[in-house]
């Protein structure tokens, strides 16, 4: 049996002995010791140390339905006394996989009808690499398998993510051979407030967009296959393109034959105030990757979308050679349906779109007005970033041994509330049930950080 009454020493003691952890530094994080959570309800989490934590960040940007739904638990419940697992290799298939294709069709962009599971983020856009691929083989171009995305997108942690990703830090943790797969080119991102220069916002994002076309000439439009983008970079920052941007790319990628990729890992089910983010920028994707909400994070889980132009080649190409042991895992696919009705039968999008994205933007947009140390405010629906700066005027964000956004974390983990640090931005991204009341807590706590690092800073 799980022992669920160590004290925090124990559970850190043994962290520190035996789990190694994603993203972090292991003798660092073995000398301040886990914090170690260990039961969550509603929008707040719990330590073993008694602390009742405002989660903002919904996990990682995946609990939209906060925690505790016994919606979620019962279907999981249910499935696995039923049919705890059978793969859809072999001419098989289970009704909870087949019942969630069908749903999903319904609330994914119009041309989207046909799914391709796994279990993350990750796994799904290394089948959409490989789905790209086999496309334009199926096509009879086999050479348009070079793939573009975008410097600082995340877009996962395997050996093809990572390398269809533009993360700097992760492409520089490899040996002799470096960590990245050939076949990979990047452009810069359409990150207007700390790039933009001197041009308009309008200017900028022309300008971004049209690296994509400068990009596929350099290459030679017969060489590439795709375009990937999240429609906001997430871990990269909270990046809201400026309005012009995604239309441009979507027209570059239309004139060059070039399939668009959109990466919807957080900006789908309801994240930004419509279903996907491909509806707030007014995208039509050819495929789309989907996880985290896909099931709020209760159970790994995530998805494919394909169009019907892009399946109609797929059908005619022979066996997919891809696949996975857990594809459409019985209990996850399950608790995807349950997931995705709660956020209907609760009009969760309708929400943020109408209520809590707009008071928790106008809470953040008073901060970029009035705080010292808030040069702007950024998000859609509920995720947002608080761009912390040294000079409102110029945009210069602090640099060298002043890293401002870790103190203010500091201040966040002692004041319970979670806030992730992105290179000088606070990112917010809380469950998408989270009440106007809890997001004024929100506000009020994030105001008291900000205030307790400008006085450490000497600017308050
Ligand atoms: C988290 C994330 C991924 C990777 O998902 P995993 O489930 O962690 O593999 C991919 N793309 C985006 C945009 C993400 O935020």
């Amino acid at each position: 049996m799980l022992n669920y009454n160590r004290t925090t020493e124990q559970w850190q003691e043994f962290d520190r002995d035996h789990h190694v952890h994603p993203f972090s530094d292991p003798d660092a994080l073995g000398k301040k010791g886990a914090r170690i959570i260990t039961k969550a309800e509603g929008s707040y989490i719990f330590d073993s140390e008694g602390h009742k934590i405002l989660d903002g960040m919904a996990g990682l940007w995946c609990v939209n339905v906060g925690y505790g739904r016994q919606e979620l638990i019962d279907a999981a419940d249910r499935q696995i006394k039923e049919l705890p697992y059978y793969n859809s290799f072999f001419q098989t298939a289970h009704p909870p996989q087949i019942e969630l294709s069908r749903l999903l069709s319904e609330v994914t962009p119009e041309a989207i009808n046909h799914f391709f599971f796994a279990g993350s983020g990750s796994e799904a856009n290394d089948t959409n690499v490989r789905l790209v691929r086999h496309y334009w083989n199926i096509k009879g171009k086999p050479e348009k398998s070079t793939i573009i995305s975008r410097k600082n997108a995340y877009h996962g942690s395997t050996l093809a993510a990572t390398s269809l990703g533009g993360m700097g830090y992760m492409h520089n943790m490899g040996g002799k051979d470096g960590s990245l797969l050939p076949g990979f080119e990047h452009i810069n991102q359409p990150f207007w407030y700390l790039e933009g220069g001197d041009m308009t916002e309008e200017e900028f994002g022309l300008t971004r967009a049209q690296e994509l076309e400068e990009k596929i000439l350099e290459l030679g439009a017969d060489n590439v296959g795709a375009f990937f983008g999240e429609p906001i970079q997430g871990a990269g920052g909270v990046i809201v393109p400026p309005d012009n941007y995604w239309p441009e790319i979507q027209r570059i990628c239309k004139k060059y034959d070039i399939l668009l990729i959109v990466d919807e890992v957080i900006c789908g089910f309801g994240r930004t105030g419509n279903w996907f983010g491909c509806d707030t920028f007014g995208i039509t994707p050819d495929m789309i990757t989907m996880a985290k909400g896909i099931s709020s994070g209760y159970i790994p889980l995530s998805a494919t979308g394909i169009s019907d132009d892009v399946f109609e080649v797929l059908n005619s190409g022979g066996d997919i050679n891809h696949g996975y042991t857990y594809s459409g895992h019985p209990v996850a696919t399950a608790v995807g349906i349950a997931n995705i009705n709660y956020i209907k039968d609760h009009k969760l999008v309708e929400k943020v779109r109408e209520e809590t994205g707009p008071h928790l933007m106008a809470g953040l947009t008073d901060l970029e007005e009035n705080h010292p140390l808030v040069g702007q405010a950024r998000g859609r629906g509920l995720m947002a970033a608080i761009q912390l700066v040294k000079d409102k005027e110029t945009h210069e964000i602090y640099s060298g041994d002043t890293d401002a956004a870790f103190i203010c974390r500091e201040h966040c983990f002692n004041n319970n509330l979670i806030m992730r640090a992105t290179d000088q931005s606070m990112i917010l991204s809380p469950p998408l049930t989270i009440s106007i009341s809890e997001i004024d807590e929100l506000l009020e706590k994030a105001k008291f950080c900000l205030d307790a690092t400008a006085k450490d800073l000497g600017v308050l």
